[in-house]
């Protein structure tokens, strides 16, 4: 269904985080591509946590144009990173439409033990530096040691995935030049921390993700999210900055450029 006027298109939007590659996606990702293209979201990557979950995201990179990949093990699934999944990993990454490793980080909401989440967050965050990639960080209720292990492994290349801290920890790791990733979360009524956090940082390191099929941005909170509603967490960031939406899609696009495709633009 045609939506906009040619005239009154919106400018192009890069989903930074989305999984296409989830069961709840997955089978029809021709219908949420289409879906996407309608709200001018023409660019996205397709990010893994598990070993099916990276084998599809390269299958739907590998099948679909402005569709990227990023592969590892988020820290929910570390235990399923055996040495011959992290093998096979390392094989996965030397692929070109892969443009970062993750997601992956530290997680202490849910019971994954911890010794072996570090182990493979460290793992991961060496297998990008080799490859001079970024790495994109899945980071819930650990800050504190997500922050030092990031130094302590000296990466310069970042992305923080759905940002949702306050704006001392945006601003702390803004400050080791990452990119902070803003999702649905910052459309939340109770979410004033995150906007704050959000005005805190240099425009060019912002980007915006839907992380579907969750965190489904207002109006469709508690929905199953899909690429195409980064349309909505524009709107309200953009609100948030002061600025246009088109130039929040236009600015972000950029960044994305910049981080994942190296782009040397500014
Ligand atoms: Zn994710």
């Amino acid at each position: 269904m045609a939506i906009y006027h040619p005239n009154e298109q919106p400018a192009p939007a890069y989903d930074s985080h989305t999984h296409l590659n989830d069961d709840q996606l997955y089978f029809d990702v021709p219908a949420y591509l289409g879906r996407a293209h309608e709200f001018q979201v023409l660019e996205m990557n397709v990010v893994g946590y598990d070993e099916v979950g990276n084998e599809r995201a390269l299958a739907i990179a590998h099948e679909y144009e402005g569709v990227h990949a990023i592969l590892g093990f988020q820290p929910e699934d570390t235990p399923s990173m055996t040495a011959a999944a992290f093998d096979q990993l390392q094989e996965q990454v030397k692929d070109p439409v892969v443009v970062a490793v993750g997601e992956t980080g530290l997680d202490y909401h849910w019971d994954t033990d911890r010794t072996i989440q570090e182990k493979a967050f460290r793992a991961q965050l060496r297998l990008a530096k080799d490859r001079d990639l970024p790495v994109v960080i899945h980071n819930r209720e650990a800050f504190d040691d997500v922050y030092r292990i990031l130094k302590e492994e000296q990466i310069e290349k970042a992305v923080i995935h759905s940002f949702s801290g306050t704006p001392a920890q945006a601003k702390a790791f803004a400050d080791l030049g990452y990119y902070l990733s803003f999702s649905g979360v910052v459309t939340f009524k109770k979410a004033e921390e995150v906007r704050a956090a959000a005005k805190v940082l240099p425009l060019d390191r912002i980007l915006v993700e839907t992380d579907a099929p969750y965190l489904a941005p207002k109006p469709n909170r508690g929905k199953t999210n899909e690429p195409g509603w980064t349309k909505f967490v524009l709107d309200d960031l953009a609100q948030t900055l002061g600025m246009s939406r088109d130039e929040l899609a236009a600015q972000t696009v950029q960044n994305a450029h910049r981080i994942f495709l190296n782009h040397d633009q500014n």
